[in-house]
């Protein structure tokens, strides 16, 4: 469409106003521009803040050397020419005052070409006076450049903020641009360094992390789809909520990162602020504010934009629908990302890390069997053995007070730091394993010996280890002999084991050595897996005596924190987690 000057009457229609206060405003208007013109990479850079040099570079339609000198005058536009044409608007522009304003307090270059020019032209206007317009050679799209902004207006100048304030505004600015238009590459390049930058793929993930980095990205979630389209009284509302919202855990101290868009023009709203704030109640702390991207579609027809001079602030016909339908769509989204409905993710921390590191290191049974015992209680600091640097960490384990059971599996308890939670199978398995191990240790394991010899067939494999670990089984307190070609006849267990029944017991106990079990030794491997089968299982309900029971056993523990595979044995929630989460501190 050629540029032509509006008509008086519709002039006086539209509310013009002061459009550029600060250079992210200049920036803001270029930008708007090279998006109204179809560009595809919208590079800006900026230097001083801004105030010594703006430019912005796009690869859009650019301008015929008819258009060119009327786009700096003053309510020439392409893009509006009649008041009502206002309701069907899909550009940003449509004042067409922009770059009169821009150009009337700063040294202004125009550099732009066409698609179908042979070659580009220059205009330059210096506060508000033409001086060239000439040929130049320049790519396909428009390179704007504003110097010296506000020179000739020293008062205005003077309320600008520090450099680097002014720049944040224009990465806000650009920011917020970028992430409505995910399809364009942006680029903003502060003082010669890239400030950020989006790949223009179309996926407003990648626009999220080019602004807000990968970790803040990570902890952003798409807005989930409404199951209907909102209704309003009158007809139907055809309105969209689309972008991301940060997860509850995700906040700040400001309200800088709350963005709107309606139709993909960045608003400021109050109101759509409020109508988030109180989507996310109760999951976050009063005083910090949750990070959002939130982008309407409404027809425009039901928004009117020509509100505020600088188009920030917009009014919408049906205000009540859109702000339900914003705060309903950042419920819905948060309901489904946060656990338990509402309630804040608590974080437990396990007592040690699974400490694998801490196997136990038999000895061979030559050095006799006090070696195994030291290893067990290696890090556990017992007097009767020399204390390790770690000594302490594995070992103190507090006195605690059993409350009850959760889920038949895990053992509530208070200690003096909080609460912690038992898993009553990794415990009783530490338990048995140390039981068993000082049994050995004293060479005096107890053996359960069965009235009956209990005969079970064994495959192939069962055999082979069977046969492999015959000494240590013999240490352990197993009672184990050949009984045929493929069976064996069980005449004693391990006492540890009392609870199980001792033939599919040793069957399990044989599979997991032959897929490798776990230990530095075999006594070790068969001294684990024998406490693991012999041990309470999760699902097992147990009577507050009898975990008071296993809580004083573990206590006792000289390494209580893992289980013999190095899973933790409980987790604790400190005091001071509990008053975090609760928002007490
Ligand atoms: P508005 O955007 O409201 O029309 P502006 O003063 O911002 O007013 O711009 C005036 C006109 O200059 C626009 O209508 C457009 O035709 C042209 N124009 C400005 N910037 C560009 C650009 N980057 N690429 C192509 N045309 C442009
Ligand atoms: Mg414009």
């Amino acid at each position: 469409m050629r540029i032509q000057v509006l008509d008086e009457a519709t002039i006086g229609k539209i509310a013009a106003g002061e459009v550029i206060e600060r250079p992210a405003s200049v920036v803001k208007e270029l930008v708007e521009n090279a998006l109204d013109a179809g560009a595809r990479s919208v590079v800006v850079e900026i230097e001083a803040g801004g105030c010594e040099c703006i430019r912005v570079r796009d690869d859009g339609a650019g301008m015929s050397a008819a258009d060119l000198p009327l786009a700096i005058e003053r309510h020439a536009t392409s893009k509006l020419r009649q008041f009502e044409d206002l309701a069907s608007l899909r550009t940003f522009g449509f004042r067409g005052e922009a770059l009169a304003s821009i150009a009337a307090v700063s040294d202004l270059e125009i550099v732009t070409r066409p698609v179908d020019a042979a070659h580009g032209l220059r205009l330059r206007s210096v506060f508000g006076r033409r001086t060239t317009l000439e040929p130049a050679a320049t790519a396909v799209g428009t390179v704007v450049t504003v110097r010296d902004l506000f020179a000739n207006v020293p008062a205005r100048r003077r309320f600008l903020r520090q450099e680097n304030t002014e720049a944040a505004y224009i990465q806000r600015v650009v920011g917020a641009y970028a992430l409505a238009h995910p399809e364009v590459r942006f680029e903003l390049v502060v003082d010669r360094r890239t400030a950020l930058v989006t790949d223009g793929s179309g996926s407003l993930e990648n626009a999220l992390v080019g602004i807000f980095g990968a970790e803040v990205a990570a902890q952003m979630v798409p807005i989930a789809p409404p199951d209907e389209l909102l209704p309003t009284q009158a007809e139907p509302l055809p309105l969209q909520v689309c972008g991301y919202v940060g997860l509850p855990t995700l906040t700040r101290s400001n309200r800088q990162g709350m963005l709107f868009f309606v139709n993909r023009r960045w608003i400021e709203s109050r109101p759509l602020g409020v109508a988030v704030e109180q989507a996310y109640h109760s999951l976050i702390m009063a005083g910090r504010y949750p990070v959002v991207v939130v982008d309407l579609e409404v027809p425009p027809g039901r928004v009117d934009v020509n509100v505020h001079p600088t188009k920030r602030e917009v009014r919408f016909a049906d205000e009540r629908a859109v702000f339900h339908a914003v705060q309903a769509a950042v419920r819905r989204t948060l309901a489904l990302h946060t656990p338990a409905q509402g309630i804040p993710a608590v974080t437990f921390s396990p007592l040690s890390p699974p400490s694998l590191q801490r196997r136990l290191v038999l000895a061979d049974p030559s050095r006799g069997a006090s070696a195994g015992l030291r290893a067990l209680s290696q890090g556990a600091g017992e007097e009767r053995f020399p204390a390790p640097e770690e000594a302490g960490t594995e070992r103190a384990l507090p006195v605690l007070r059993v409350l009850g059971q959760l889920h038949s599996t895990y053992i509530i308890a208070e200690g003096p730091d909080g609460m912690y939670l038992i898993d009553q199978h990794a415990a009783h398995e530490r338990v048995l394993l140390e039981q068993l191990m000082t049994q050995y240790e004293r060479a005096a394991v107890d053996v359960q010996v069965l009235l009956e010899p209990l005969v079970v067939e064994l495959t192939a494999t069962q055999l082979a280890v069977l046969e492999d670990y015959r000494e240590e089984l013999g240490q352990l307190g197993y009672r184990v002999e050949p009984f045929g070609r493929s069976a064996v006849a069980i005449r004693g267990v391990p006492a540890v084991m009392h609870r199980r029944s001792p033939n599919t017991t040793l069957l399990a106990i044989l599979d997991e050595l032959a897929s490798g079990g776990r230990g530095s030794s075999r006594l070790e491997a068969l001294a684990i897996s024998t406490a693991c089968h012999s041990a309470i299982r999760a699902g097992q309900e147990l009577s507050l005596g009898e975990m008071r029971e296993l809580v004083r056993q573990l206590e006792a523990c000289t390494a209580p924190r893992a289980c013999g595979h190095g899973r933790p044995t409980m987790l604790h929630l400190s005091q001071q987690e509990l008053e975090r989460q609760f928002a007490r501190r």
